[in-house]
């Protein structure tokens, strides 16, 4: 597609990146029957062809409003149109770029502005979040049922192996995963244990800045970047093999620290080496060897969500799948995988309709075989599936890790 970009934003390195991804659209429309907010509603401005053009505007100066924030908004980044597009259109970062400007220059009204700020200050900080998340377990009974589905119950911490190995992965902790589910981290350390792999922390890391970076505040999303890279990399350097992630929605982030970092001088290198050492967990288990022996399998009928995170922005479509095939399970089909149950990070808060709309038609598709568990690879899309699911949802880790026999 042609552009005539102004010299506003060809002299910014955010500008000129953004024109030379609208130029590779080819404005088929082939990216529009895979997103499901143009599904949803239609209108050629809720799909990702239209959201291109709409950021084509901006970059030629053209005038933006609310209505152009509205549909940028109302886009998942579920990165459905990626893995669709025939040209290789890197959407997902084109959004995130658009976002920012049209932010800019589109005042957001007071509630709107007040809900992201609370947002990114209270999810992407564990102690501030543990804090509001035992204060709402505590008043739950007092919650109308809308909310009270959506305070999810404390877990009982399990404890983790404390044997060392001689190969040892890092894994991030994260920020929300931390303090809802964190027998997502003692299931995995416990899998990496029984095959001689130790699962260590590193103090200092936190957030991956996905919340930050998915609600326009970049320079906040870049400082999270930086400390996490300076806290792994002293246990990179003594021999650390990966960073695990177990939150497909950070990993997808930490695998783009690269891109994001580039032109830090100070980090691009290592956020590059970082990228390339961070595996969704289901990749370190590909590599490795387990004795079906070892696993015993007593939940027969399982269904897998695909979150978007994995199969569209990691482009690690059927990898979770065939694992658990590998090791047993009976994994039921889902009919349209590709499209996001609508939690999408902070989009369920913010776009509540959509969101439940995507919801409803996800669990229809998930529950039609009658399957007697719901595993994902993703704490934002557990917790949403948990809020109306008629069955269990979990990580699929925990599962693998009950499944173990010895
Ligand atoms: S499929 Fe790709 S090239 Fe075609 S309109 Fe969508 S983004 Fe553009
Ligand atoms: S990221 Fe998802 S919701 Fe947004 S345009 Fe692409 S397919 Fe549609």
């Amino acid at each position: 597609m042609q552009t005539h970009t102004t010299e506003q934003f060809l002299n910014t390195p955010q500008g000129r990146e953004a024109d030379a991804i609208v130029r590779s659209c080819v404005h088929c429309g082939f990216c529009n029957a895979t997103c499901p907010t143009y599904q949803l509603l239609g209108d050629e401005l809720d799909g990702p062809r239209g959201r291109i053009y709409l950021m084509k505007q901006l970059l030629e100066g053209k005038t933006v409003s609310a209505k152009t924030q509205m549909h940028l908004d109302r886009c998942l980044s579920c990165r459905s149109c990626e893995t669709t597009c025939p040209s290789g259109v890197e959407y997902g970062r084109l959004v995130d770029i658009g976002r920012e400007l049209v932010d800019k220059q589109v005042k957001r009204t007071g509630f709107d502005r007040i809900k992201r700020f609370v947002l990114r200050k209270i999810l992407s900080f564990p102690s501030r979040f543990s804090l509001f998340l035992k204060t709402a377990q505590k008043f739950k009974a007092f919650f109308p049922a809308s909310i009270k589905q959506k305070i999810p119950n404390r877990q009982e911490i399990l404890e983790w192996p404390d044997k060392s190995r001689i190969r040892k992965v890092l894994v991030l902790e994260g920020c929300a995963q931390s303090i809802i589910t964190p027998n997502t981290n003692s299931a995995t350390a416990s899998v990496l244990d029984k095959i001689g792999i130790e699962l260590i922390t590193a103090n200092g890391a936190g957030c991956c800045g996905a919340i930050s970076y998915h609600l326009s505040a970049n320079e906040e999303a870049l400082g999270f970047m930086r400390r996490n890279i300076d806290a792994w990399w002293p246990l990179i350097e003594e021999g650390a093999e990966a960073i695990v992630i177990t939150a497909s929605g950070c990993g997808a982030v930490v695998k783009d620290y690269a891109d994001l970092l580039k032109h830090d001088v100070n980090y691009a290198q290592k956020a590059k080496i970082i990228s390339e050492k961070t595996k969704d967990i289901s990749e370190i288990l590909l590599q490795e060897s387990i004795d079906l022996n070892r696993i015993k399998i007593s939940t027969e009928n399982v269904v897998f969500q695909s979150p978007c995170s994995l199969q569209h922005g990691q482009k690690l479509n059927g990898v979770v799948e065939s694992l658990l095939k590998h090791y047993g399970f009976n994994l039921a089909q889902v009919d349209n995988a590709h499209l996001c149950c609508g939690s999408a990070g902070t989009y369920s808060i913010l776009q509540k309709e959509l969101s439940q709309q995507l919801l409803e038609e996800k669990l229809i598709a998930l529950q039609k075989n009658a399957p007697e568990l719901i595993v994902t690879a993703n704490i934002g899309c557990q917790l949403h599936l948990q809020t109306q699911a008629n069955i269990p949802v979990k990580h699929w880790i925990e599962l693998l890790d009950e499944s173990f026999v010895a």
